[in-house]
């Protein structure tokens, strides 16, 4: 087997690696580049291989940056099997029709903005992300499964989002292992990291190897606190969040810290259509489900709906919440505030001292969501200079990637016969102190992949 690091490499978005066995070409996951709007576009437009050269893709979860690109494949020329797991192909289907409408919208904003330029075409359309569904494969954790190149996968619960996978494979001779994004124990509504066997090599994601995170129980005092202090204030509680995951996770929350009486009665809005959809294929999937989540399904109540809480489809409605005086909390999509519906209400919203806007989770370099993070006190929204005047908080307890020590941990069953640990998804600052971590406790060979970088397993 040979591997060779494409995207993912020295940064955290566009995941996508080549392995190659007996002649064949699989790809690990075929992620998009977020970041720099110019630069990303430029990125995720061109493969550096003809897709058509690809036999098979291994996707480890449905997030945009290691999904977003498979439609592109498709329009490319790629006719092979996409294994993922049942809920992750469920996923995919409404993500990347959604990603789709965005690129067709952007696209036509652009068109319309410079009519005399020869117009843009989107990277891909709402038809060619549906087409793309015909080639997804469902696999079952746990269920070894023979592939192309005459290997066999299989995938193991990643713990990260609903159908996160951390994947086996082998040729019978070697065991290499992709870890996809390795969720943490404790996250609301999913199930902990699973054991991996014994491998002897290790791709592993390195996001937050250097940090330390807080446990995921103390997000709901921080959620509560941020909650009453705002509303104390009369302001609104303005929550980017991935629409896959973070969204459910908080809306279980307040659930929660509802049912405990430790909210104010202030009504709570999810405004995404996208995690409407999604939060339904939550519904589908109660074999991905902690203990948790079982008992509130046991006892009759649904995890995902309570008195106070108004999902928002219809844009109209949405537009409407920006002219409600009363405080409120609005969960909206983009997480990272880069597209969608959160971008109004950051418009609307930031220039008020009232407000609050909590971020919650990981927000890429050059993103709007970055910015907010490190403080700037000024921003672009729609290409407009905005203040901010606003509280901004982090919700880091809720992190759906495993800190430093927690990769560690989930490294231990691995051990025994491993030989080398490439690591990808991270800044160079977190992967260094990753590759530093595991050298020192463990003495097994790690580094950082640059882009292009190959290695004979
Ligand atoms: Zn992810």
């Amino acid at each position: 087997m040979q591997i060779t690091f494409q995207g993912a490499a020295g940064v955290v978005t566009g995941s996508m690696h080549i392995l190659e066995s007996a002649g064949k070409r699989i790809l690990l996951d075929c992620g998009m580049f977020q970041g720099r709007r110019k630069e990303a576009e430029q990125r995720n437009r061109d493969f550096p291989f003809p897709a058509s050269s690809i036999d098979a893709v291994v996707l480890s979860h449905a997030h945009i940056d290691h999904s977003g690109r498979l439609p592109l494949l498709v329009k490319q020329g790629f006719r092979g099997p996409i294994y993922a797991t049942p809920a992750t192909v469920e996923l995919c289907a409404a993500m990347l029709r959604d990603t789709g409408h965005i690129l067709q919208s952007d696209a036509e904003f652009v068109n319309r903005k410079h009519p005399k330029d020869a117009p843009v075409q989107p990277l891909y359309t709402v038809e060619d992300a549906a087409e793309t569904m015909a080639y997804f494969r469902p696999v079952a954790y746990r269920t070894p499964t023979a592939i192309e190149g005459g290997l066999t996968m299989t995938s193991y619960d990643a713990g990260h989002i609903l159908g996160s996978s951390s994947i086996v494979l082998t040729d019978g001779t070697t065991r290499l292992a992709f870890s996809g994004d390795v969720g943490r124990r404790g996250l609301p509504i999913i199930r902990d990291p699973e054991d991996l066997p014994p491998v002897d090599f290790l791709i592993m994601e390195s996001t937050y190897g250097g940090r330390t995170h807080p446990a995921p129980p103390e997000a709901l005092g921080q959620l509560e606190a941020v909650v009453k202090r705002t509303a104390a204030r009369g302001g609104r509680v303005i929550v980017p969040a991935f629409a896959v995951g973070r969204t459910q996770q908080l809306v279980l929350m307040l659930h929660q810290l509802m049912n405990e009486n430790r909210l104010p009665a202030i009504p709570i809005f999810v405004d995404s259509p996208l995690a409407i959809d999604v939060t339904a294929v939550f519904r589908n999937h109660p074999e991905c489900f902690d203990d948790e989540i079982n008992k509130y399904l046991q006892g009759g109540q649904d995890p995902f709906g309570f008195k106070r809480l108004t999902y928002v489809r219809e844009a109209a409605a949405s537009k409407q919440l920006n002219d409600r005086k009363d405080p409120f909390v609005i969960i909206s999509a983009s997480g990272m505030c880069e597209a969608g519906r959160i971008l109004h209400h950051l418009r609307n919203g930031i220039g008020d001292a009232k407000n609050t806007v909590l971020l919650t989770g990981y927000q890429a370099e050059n993103t709007l969501g970055r910015k907010l993070a490190d403080g700037m006190k000024s921003v672009r929204i729609f290409g407009i200079p905005e203040t901010v005047e606003c509280e901004i908080q982090m919700l880091d307890a809720l992190s759906g990637h495993a800190d430093g020590e927690e990769l560690l941990a989930w490294m231990q069953p691995m051990l025994p016969s491993l030989k080398r640990v490439f690591l990808v998804h991270g800044e160079p600052e977190q992967a260094a102190a990753m590759a530093k971590a595991i050298d020192e406790k463990f003495h097994i060979p790690a580094a950082p992949v640059a882009p292009g970088q190959s290695f004979r397993l």
